[in-house]
């Protein structure tokens, strides 16, 4: 799990949502900082139980009511998954004279149920359109595979991720954080390139409830 943890090619949110805080800490005294949760008051009552030299991200859907409570608490929001939330999420953070970094969510799975912008949904990622945003940094990009265990369906998924997001790094500065793979996939998304993953049950073993 260390190999995980701690390595120089990538970074490893540790998703600690449904764990307790005992769990929690553990993998903090090992020194590792960044933890990743997807519900707001969860992410609220871990926040304020635990140091604050933690790195929250934020990786599950948001609703743009619960924008202020999240901003003041996260460094990394992985699932702006709309213009409405970006707007939201640029507003709260220009009251706390906050610039928040923040990943695109892109939809590259076929099942419809998972959130995020299509490819032809990116225009707005460009210099002069992000003017508009001047209290958010667009960091990266963020994409959930579908659940299948067609290595080939996965990895096919990733690869469309990484064409994205190669072509954005060109033009977007401060845009290098790709946010692909979880614990049942992570090694075919670091072969496609990602060089952030979220793993959940390879660290904290399985969740008991969504
Ligand atoms: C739960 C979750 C993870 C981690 O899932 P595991 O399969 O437990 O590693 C990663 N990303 C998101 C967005 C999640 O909701």
């Amino acid at each position: 799990m260390k190999d995980i943890l701690f390595n120089k090619n990538f970074t490893c949110v540790a998703v600690s949502k449904t764990k307790p805080i005992e769990d929690i800490e553990k993998i903090y005294n090992l020194g590792h900082k960044d933890f990743g949760e997807n519900k707001v008051q969860e992410l609220e009552l871990k926040h304020s139980s635990l140091p604050k030299d933690i790195k929250w991200h934020m990786i599950g859907h948001l609703q743009t009511n619960k924008v202020k409570k999240v901003v003041p608490l996260v460094s990394l929001i992985h699932s702006v998954d709309s213009l409405k939330l970006l707007k939201a999420i640029n507003k709260e953070s220009k009251k706390l004279n906050k610039i928040t970094d923040c990943l695109i969510q892109i939809n590259i799975s076929n099942e419809d149920s998972k959130y995020g912008f299509s490819k032809d949904q990116l225009g707005f990622l460009n210099k002069n359109s992000l003017k508009e945003y001047p209290n958010i940094r667009i960091r990266g990009l963020m994409g959930m595979a579908s659940f299948s265990s067609d290595k080939n369906i996965v990895e096919k998924e990733f690869h469309f991720l990484k064409g994205i997001f190669n072509e954005l790094k060109k033009e977007l500065t401060g845009f290098e954080i790709l946010s692909m793979g979880m614990s049942n996939d992570y090694e075919i998304a670091l072969e496609a390139g990602s060089n952030m993953i979220r793993i959940g049950s390879k660290i904290f073993g399985r969740r008991n409830y969504h």
